[in-house]
């Protein structure tokens, strides 16, 4: 996936870990403040590329998904999540970048590079390996692109009904 959509998955994670359980949400109630915090969320949403894209740019690694992108490294983020106060944020944003990677390569029909989860240990026969610039021109139009179009317009959607009350909110005399 883009790098920004995994940032505002990991955002909108942190929404609803804020949003008050049961019927009141979204009717103009105020929002508690998040359970797990956005900016650690978005900090490990972001980990997995600021690892792993030098690393492939340098050509430490023949492939853009290596170490940050490993769910070898679950037991270090288990470690993390018992030592830190925001661990558990930085796990949760980190784990949602690797999930929302394999979605995007089996959506693409490529469910069998989502072996990275498994790197050093598998590696893919014929990875992709294609540097991220180039690599958002390839993708655009791919069924995964739409897929994160919908994500970035149903965030619009969200964010307009909570800035401007449009829809349910209005009924509150707001
Ligand atoms: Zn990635």
């Amino acid at each position: 996936m883009l790098f920004a959509t995994h940032l505002l998955v990991a955002a909108g994670i942190g929404w609803l870990s804020g949003r008050p359980r049961g019927v009141s949400g979204l009717r103009g109630t105020p929002a508690f403040p998040p359970a797990l915090s956005t900016g650690w969320l978005v900090a490990g949403a972001a980990l997995s590329d600021v690892v792993d894209k030098p690393l492939g740019a340098l050509g430490v690694f023949d492939v853009y998904q290596s170490v940050g992108h490993s769910a070898l490294l679950l037991p270090l983020a288990a470690a993390v999540v018992v030592k830190h106060r925001h661990g558990l944020a930085l796990a949760v944003g980190w784990g949602s970048h690797l999930a929302l990677d394999a979605l995007h390569m089996t959506v693409n029909g490529r469910a069998g590079d989502a072996l990275f989860l498994a790197w050093p240990v598998l590696t893919r026969s014929d990875p992709l390996a294609i540097p991220p610039g180039e690599f958002a021109l390839f993708y655009a139009g791919s069924p995964s692109f739409f897929l994160e179009a919908a994500l970035w317009l149903a965030a619009i959607v969200v964010a307009l009904r909570s800035r401007f009350g449009v829809g349910a909110a209005r009924k509150s005399g707001r």
